[in-house]
């Protein structure tokens, strides 16, 4: 047998389904062909194989990301991060080296300041962003809350004045002792300026979403289930595929209005580009308390959240899907959403269709048990559940429900099968920050995951969510040479360093694309 690539003297975690771990492994083209030990592997090596020691370095199958905004993603690295900012002045420098690199009249817009992080708390103004971009218009956001610091130049494309009144809802800071205007916007009146601020042209985002791809690469991901949201986000990615832009595999997730659109892509690979699943929506969100619940909030006696289709809407939408080809994949958060969800799953009586549902937050034991009976998928952002532990207080708006809240655990010991995606940009690009928080979550410490399990959310069981467990998620003979390579093992380190961990290499499709790995 004649081997393209050997990986040798590795720590090779397969992912199998004895979970065993091998030394070396051969690859013939895009796929992995043999997997085994250094000796066996060597046997296979001739004059034109390239041989890759990886000096005990650890083997992943390539990780998968099953929730990401990839466009979105890249509008935000369009923007200024302010995140790490200490001082006003390191803002007005960053402000200041944008605007020499943009031309007069474009948009500087920011994200991610705080004042807390400031001596003294002042809040950041409008002349010190005059003063960094005097040709400018500038917007930089705070983190966390719905505020925004605008310069002079912004104020004025916006129309607002001293004398504007706020909308409903929202403020425009003034300076008490002058009555002028400090360029701070609070809440509603934020959208004043936000409004004015032009939408990015194509080929900006174009290239933007391409700066995106190469930070997942760098992020050791090799398959993605890309939430698309917008029509233009479809011709991105149709524009990106045909120039051979996306360096890794995309399942496509559109929305119901986005079908027929969507089915218009013409993919000249499909094994790197599908259109893979319909984004069906049955509830809001926890954060914003639209999530439906079949008791009302802890906190709001009044408030159940709301179901936002009915059993018949949301049967119609599942069949619709389903004569597609493509996999529903159903947000339901709420108790009362996945009830629903269940039912509709349960009377549809298809065995053929892998059922997944988004987020599935909200569970109790009788959900947990129709869940497993239907071998229904439930996929997670676990970076989110601790958002919601830790910023949106779930005790206090949950009650004794907040036991059952994502039970991770509890899915696992029940067999289900558990995936876990980003959600980026709205949280970080990092399947080892998921793996970490999975296995370090500070509330409920029952429903902590083990490494392995932890592991299988990004790999097999991201795989087998989507219905392609023969073709990757593991590193087995016959399936893609799809590999994410990292400095250290995760078993061996600190967990709470997991995420520090250096992705050395990510190989898709039997190419290396991120290599700092020698070739003998
Ligand atoms: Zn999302």
């Amino acid at each position: 047998m004649a081997i393209d690539i050997a990986l040798i003297n590795a720590n090779i975690k397969t992912m199998n389904s004895t979970n065993s771990v091998a030394e070396a492994l051969a690859i013939t083209k895009n796929k992995i062909v043999k997997v085994g030990s250094n000796h066996e592997i060597t046997a296979l090596i001739d004059k034109d194989t390239k041989v890759i020691d990886l000096k005990r370095k650890t083997v992943l199958p390539g990780l998968i990301d099953t929730h990401i905004h990839v466009a979105d993603y890249g509008r935000c690295l369009m923007w200024l991060d302010l995140t790490e900012a200490k001082s006003i002045a390191e803002i007005q420098k960053m402000v200041e080296d944008k605007a020499k690199s943009v031309p007069p009249g474009k948009w500087i817009i920011g994200q991610g300041w705080s004042e807390k992080r400031f001596k003294d708390d002042i809040m950041l103004e409008r002349d010190v962003l005059d003063t960094a971009a005097p040709n400018n218009p500038v917007i930089l956001y705070r983190e966390a809350s719905m505020i925004c610091a605008v310069n002079t130049q912004a104020l004025k494309l916006a129309g607002v004045t001293k004398h504007t009144q706020p909308p409903k809802g929202g403020n425009i800071d003034k300076n008490p002792d002058t009555g002028e205007l400090t360029g701070i916007l609070r809440e509603t009146a934020t959208t004043m300026v936000w409004g004015v601020v032009p939408e990015p042209t194509e080929e900006e985002l174009l290239e933007a979403t391409v700066v995106a791809c190469q930070k997942i690469v760098d992020a050791g991901i090799t398959s993605v289930h890309w939430l698309v949201i917008s029509e233009s986000e479809l011709a991105i990615i149709q524009k990106m595929h045909l120039q051979n832009r996306i360096p890794f595999r995309v399942n496509v997730i559109v929305p119901e209005e986005l079908y027929e659109k969507a089915f218009c892509l013409k993919v000249v690979n499909d094994q790197m580009l599908k259109i893979a699943g319909v984004f069906i929506v049955v509830d809001g969100y926890l954060d914003s308390k639209e999530a439906a619940l079949v008791e009302p909030y802890s906190d709001n006696p009044t408030n159940k959240g709301k179901l936002l289709l009915n059993y018949e809407t949301l049967k119609s939408a599942l069949k619709k899907a389903i004569a597609l080809g493509t996999q529903p994949v159903i947000h339901a958060m709420g108790d009362r959403a996945i009830d629903l969800t269940l039912t509709v799953i349960e009377q549809s009586q298809n065995d053929a269709i892998r059922f997944r549902i988004e987020q599935a937050a909200v569970l109790n034991k009788s959900l947990i048990d129709r869940i497993k009976k239907q071998k229904a998928v439930i996929t997670v952002q676990p970076k989110v559940i601790s958002t919601e532990f830790t910023v949106w207080s779930a005790i206090q708006s949950l009650g004794d429900r907040t036991r059952f809240l994502h039970p991770l655990k509890t899915l696992f010991d029940n067999q289900i099968v558990v995936a876990a995606g980003s959600d980026c940009p709205m949280e970080p690009l990092s399947a080892l920050l998921g793996v970490q928080e999975a296995i370090l979550r500070p509330n409920f410490p029952e429903q902590r995951l083990t490494l392995d399990e932890a592991l299988r959310m990004y790999t097999s069981n991201a795989a087998y969510c989507a219905g392609e467990d023969s073709l990757k998620g593991s590193i087995e003979e016959g399936k893609f040479a799809d590999l994410t390579i990292l400095s250290y093992d995760p078993a061996d380190v600190d967990p709470s360093t997991i995420n520090d961990i250096k992705i050395e290499s990510v190989m898709v499709n039997g190419v290396l694309l991120k290599d700092s790995l020698s070739i003998i």
